[in-house]
């Protein structure tokens, strides 16, 4: 699998030395009065706290991750149908929800709010959030382009129903985006996905990703697959040190910032959900690099960069 990284001559306007990204998962109009908030408690939970980060920086852009029809309850198969091996991989081992249930496009208050957040991408984060066998988060496995391509055309569908615009990119739930996904999404017209994540591999010039979702990607450049779909890795969340967040800066990368809107699902606490002390770090975070670096720093989204390097070189596979 062909991996071209993208030089930061090629993708940073003038004067910049380097990029800020910030996403967020798992956007949906779920509430605390049902299992948990996913932004649907608006200005009282996780979209608040990400609207105060806003207001307090700026300069700040973020990108919010949004499952059109979320229909997981807890990512935790039950213990009880994993003791049966043979219906293991066939039926949802976790209890989930109706279809439609958290539809955005059946929340227009939700997607109201969304639609006033100052300097926010909305792009898509999967249609459902589940799958069959053990991994019910991952909800792209081994299905085929055309599959793949039905589920992104009714993620798309539900996004205009709701009088969204048409998303720019995806962020694959679990972070899988297996080869048919990418073919899919090529096929319907997106310009980005961002799969990869590693939080480990120190910063250097040419690292590269390889903990989750797509192996051996550019760590802190954007990069051009195969496809021709342009894709980011994700180097940065609420447990890594403020250093990491510098080296990124200092060799001209994209600091890419993950949260997720869900800090406890049923039990499944997310490392880097945004809660209060998330919010902290990142509010410290954002003044210091401010301080440090001011107006070198290019503060964007993948869909701002993916449309600046395709504007620069339209898409072309390497062949
Ligand atoms: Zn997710």
């Amino acid at each position: 699998l062909q991996i071209t990284p993208i030089d930061p001559e090629r993708w940073l306007p003038p004067g910049k030395k380097a990029a800020l990204c910030f996403s967020i998962d798992d956007v949906h109009p779920g509430r605390s009065d049902q299992h948990y908030d996913g932004g649907g408690d608006l200005d009282k939970g996780v979209l608040g706290l990400l609207r105060q980060l806003l207001l307090r920086h700026p300069q700040l852009c973020m990108t919010l991750f949004t499952t059109p029809d979320w229909r997981e309850i807890s990512p935790k198969p039950s213990r009880a149908m994993r003791l049966i091996p043979w219906i293991r991989e066939r039926t949802y081992l976790a209890k989930i929800l109706p279809k439609g249930s958290r539809s955005i496009a059946r929340a227009p208050e939700f997607v109201g709010y969304l639609r006033e957040l100052p300097r926010t991408e909305i792009a898509l984060h999967g249609l459902h959030h589940i799958h069959t066998g053990a991994e019910v988060h991952v909800e792209f496995q081994h299905e085929s382009l055309v599959e793949c391509s039905h589920v992104l055309h009714e993620a798309l569908s539900i996004f205009e129903q709701a009088g969204l615009s048409r998303p720019l990119g995806m962020c694959p739930p679990g972070w899988n985006a297996p080869p048919a996904l990418v073919a899919a999404m090529v096929v319907n017209e997106f310009s980005y996905v961002a799969s990869s994540r590693d939080i480990r591999t120190p910063i250097v010039p040419g690292a590269t990703a390889n903990m989750s979702g797509i192996k051996n990607t550019p760590l802190i450049q954007p990069a051009r697959l195969e496809s021709g779909l342009l894709h980011f890795s994700t180097n940065f969340q609420a447990t890594s040190p403020i250093e990491r967040a510098f080296e990124v800066i200092r060799n001209s990368g994209i600091l890419a910032i993950k949260g997720h809107a869900v800090k406890n699902a049923m039990g499944f606490v997310a490392l880097d959900g945004i809660d209060a002390v998330y919010f902290n770090y990142l509010d410290l975070l954002f003044d210091k690099l401010q301080r440090e670096f001011g107006d070198t720093i290019w503060w964007t989204t993948f869909g701002e960069i993916a449309t600046r390097i395709n504007s620069i070189a339209p898409t072309e596979a390497p062949e």
